[in-house]
Order: structure tokens, then sequence, then C-alpha cells
């Protein structure tokens, strides 16, 4: 069984044999691959006859966190897209998001991007250019997001929720900024690694009031973030341990 996102909507299929080394259909459906299937309409589903693929994100899948980029990716969409709802919109978002991945593109704002104009291609669009609360046009003293109230909360109603979270102003702007651009541009966008860090917590907090739970992915994409920290850090703990050593022979 097969959850796949068409131009049409999203689509549950059968793929006989599709784990069996010889089948026509192995290697041609794998996650996260751009194809174009044949399908024999069921009574209840339909079975795929025939499969090409016409992109299977090679790059992407060397890389172990553009692996749980894409993973999470398809897993939102899954999430958020309900199944026969048409949505061109939502598709083109997934392939793009893909694309841009294994193109190369920096991973956090791509996906920052992505979630943001796939909540607006099916409804959710948080709210960051008027308040959520009372509609008023917000300026830079807006420093609360409120994920219950939809948005972001002028100074008058930031009170209003108390499990508000605080916003500074590099993340609102850059939130704002990745909404209302196309979402190719988001692996150009330079900002600190905080701010990034900001965004993406605030995002996240959204999307678990919309789906009520966390995704599994996210688990997977912190894991594998866990990891490439650890090696970093591993790294600065030797060039300290170096300098000590040099400090040592002035002495
Ligand atoms: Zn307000």
């Amino acid at each position: 069984m097969l959850t796949t996102l068409t131009p049409s909507g999203k689509r549950r299929v059968v793929a006989k044999g599709a784990r069996k080394i010889h089948s026509r259909l192995a290697g041609h459906i794998e996650l996260f691959t751009h194809t174009t299937l044949m399908l024999a309409v069921g009574r209840n589903l339909h079975i795929v006859t025939q499969s090409s693929p016409l992109d299977r994100f090679e790059r992407l899948r060397t890389d172990l966190e553009r692996i749980g980029a894409a993973y999470y990716a398809a897993e939102l969409a899954d999430r958020l897209i309900e199944e026969e709802s048409e949505n061109r919109r939502a598709f083109d978002l997934l392939l793009g998001v893909l694309r841009a991945l294994d193109a190369g593109a920096a991973v956090d704002l791509t996906l920052r991007a992505y979630e943001l104009h796939l909540l607006d291609a099916l409804g959710y669009r948080p709210q960051l250019h008027e308040c959520a609360s009372c509609g008023v046009a917000l300026t830079e003293a807006t420093d609360r997001f409120s994920p219950s109230a939809g948005g972001a909360l002028c100074p008058q109603c930031a009170g209003a929720d108390r499990r508000a979270l605080p916003m500074s102003l590099p993340a609102f702007k850059v939130l704002r900024y990745l909404q209302i651009q196309p979402p190719e541009i988001a692996g150009e966008v330079r900002v600190s690694a905080a701010t990034r860090a900001e965004a993406e917590s605030l995002l996240r907090a959204y999307l678990r009031h919309i789906l009520e739970r966390d995704l599994r992915s996210l688990a997977f994409l912190d894991d594998v973030r866990h990891l490439h920290e650890a090696s970093r850090s591993v790294g600065s703990i030797d060039m300290r341990y170096f300098a000590q050593g040099v400090d040592h022979e002035h002495d």
C-alpha cells in the first residue's frame, strides 16, 4: 500500500510486488520519488501496473539530514492533506521542496518556506501581517506568537493568550518574508542560527497545535541534527585542548 500525492489529490494505491527485487516495479516506487504511475482502477483501491520515475532525487539520498528533511516534508503533506481533495499547489510545493533539497539548498529555511506555503495552500495560513486576535496591522513592536489564535499578536492583544510564545523581531521578520516570497528563494536568505532555530520552534508549535501532535519524522530530523552538533562540539573540544597545549609551551 502506497500513499501518493498527485496533482489531483492524495491517493492510496496498491503496488503488488513492489518490494520484490525482480519485480518490474521494484526500485521505481520508493519514498519521495517523482514518478508517473499507470493505475488499474479497482473497486476500492487502484492498483499500480506500471511506473516510470521522472526524478528519484539521487543527490538528496546521500545525505542523512536531507533524507530526514524529505521524509518530514512528505509526512507533513500526508498529515495536512485530506484524501481525494484536489490541491495542485500542495503537489507543486512538495515537488518543489524535494527539488530544492536535492539541489543542495539550505535545509532549515527551505523547510520553513515549505511549511508556511503548504499551510497557506491548505487554509491554515498563520497571520503575520495582521493581529491574529483583533486584525490590526502589525508593527515592529510585535513580540508574541499565539498558535491557538493562529498567528502573531499586536501589543494590545499580547496579554490575551497567556500561552502565546515570545517572538524576537528577527524571527518575526524572517517568517513574514518567507511567507510572501516564492519558496525557491529560501536557500538564499541569510539569517543567524539563533533566528533560524526560533523560527523553527514557532512554526513547530503552530503545526503541533493544528495536527494535535508531533510528526514521527521530527524525532528523526532532531536525532540527525544532534549527531551533527555532537560531531562539531567534539571538534571544538579538540581545538581547546590544542590551544591549552600551546599556552603551556609559553609558560
Ligand atoms: Zn490585536
